[in-house]
């Protein structure tokens, strides 16, 4: 079986070529320019393999409704040339094979949980937390989508009361992406989040968004396990300021598993989209 896989991201895209095991023959990473110049680069990745099925997990919004006119087109990004852009009908139009097409992290969610830390498990939410804040879910064994997918990055959550930062998202100001992303955290304390001491303030207050966040999905989605990625959740000290902050919430109402065992940060680290990705184009080729 011969598998490809795209991680299309807002500044560079993944290509690979596996195998049924999920062995990578090749990768690469081609910027996201203008579409039409990607895309030549994605089709002279691919066109030198017989591929059987592809697993695309993309940047978004995303049409991913089957029964709409415009399932598979990128919709409403601010990246004003992937604006509308047919992506999975160009792709459909040169590879006659069956896709799979969904977000980046909800194929990073089916990537952790068939290979990464909620392997053996039916069902996961994956947060990253980096230059935006993205969620992906599964639940028996499937990626969620509805009329649209999760936008669970979005979510609005009470403000901590020493933060005076008005949020930079530009739909909403201070969603839980406009005042815990990376940029956010950077901009509140003008500096680069990467460059905050450890015991700064920034990481208790990111805490107690995240936490909030996860509160918010543990009540409405009842994951039964939480997995975090993206550059911010690189600084350690946020896992116990997140558990400290969730338990006080949450104060007893639901029985959570073991926080530390609930919320966790991920395995497959940066290859969780991308295995995710091949991972959904087995399962395209297997269901076909
Ligand atoms: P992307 O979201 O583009 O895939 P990242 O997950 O690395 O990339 O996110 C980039 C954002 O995360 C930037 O705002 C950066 O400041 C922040 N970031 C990256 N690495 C770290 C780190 N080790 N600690 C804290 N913040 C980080
Ligand atoms: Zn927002």
């Amino acid at each position: 079986m011969i598998l490809g896989g795209i991680e299309a991201g807002g500044t560079k895209f993944i290509c690979a070529i596996s195998d049924e095991n999920m062995e990578i023959k090749e990768r690469i990473s081609i910027p996201t320019t203008a579409p039409e110049e990607t895309m030549l680069n994605v089709f002279e990745f691919f066109d030198k393999y017989d591929v059987d099925a592809f697993g695309i997990g993309s940047f978004g919004p995303i049409d991913v409704n089957p029964s709409s006119d415009t399932y598979g087109n990128i919709t409403s990004t601010p990246k004003v040339a992937w604006q509308h852009y047919p992506f999975l009908d160009v792709m459909k139009d040169r590879y006659d094979v069956p896709f799979s097409f969904t977000t980046d992290v909800n194929a990073a969610a089916y990537g952790e949980m068939k290979m990464g830390a909620a392997k053996g498990k039916g069902s996961c939410m994956y947060i990253t937390v980096g230059t935006g804040i993205g969620a992906g879910i599964v639940i028996d064994g499937e990626v969620i989508h509805g009329f649209s997918h999760p936008e669970a990055g979005h979510i609005l959550v009470r403000r901590h009361p020493e933060d005076m930062f008005a949020g930079f998202c530009p739909f909403h100001g201070d969603c839980l992406e406009g005042i815990a992303a990376g940029p956010a955290i950077g901009k509140r304390f003008d500096t680069d989040a990467k460059d905050l001491p450890k015991h700064h303030i920034s990481w208790e207050i990111e805490a107690y968004y995240l936490a909030q966040a996860l509160v918010n999905y543990t009540l409405t989605v009842s994951p039964e396990m939480i997995i975090f990625g993206g550059g911010v959740m690189k600084q350690d000290q946020l896992y116990p300021l997140i558990y400290k902050e969730f338990e006080s919430l949450m104060n007893g109402y639901v029985e959570t598993p073991k926080l530390s065992e609930y919320i966790v940060p991920c395995q497959l680290e940066d290859n969780a989209g991308i295995i995710g990705c091949l991972l959904l184009a087995k399962n395209a080729y297997e269901t076909k």
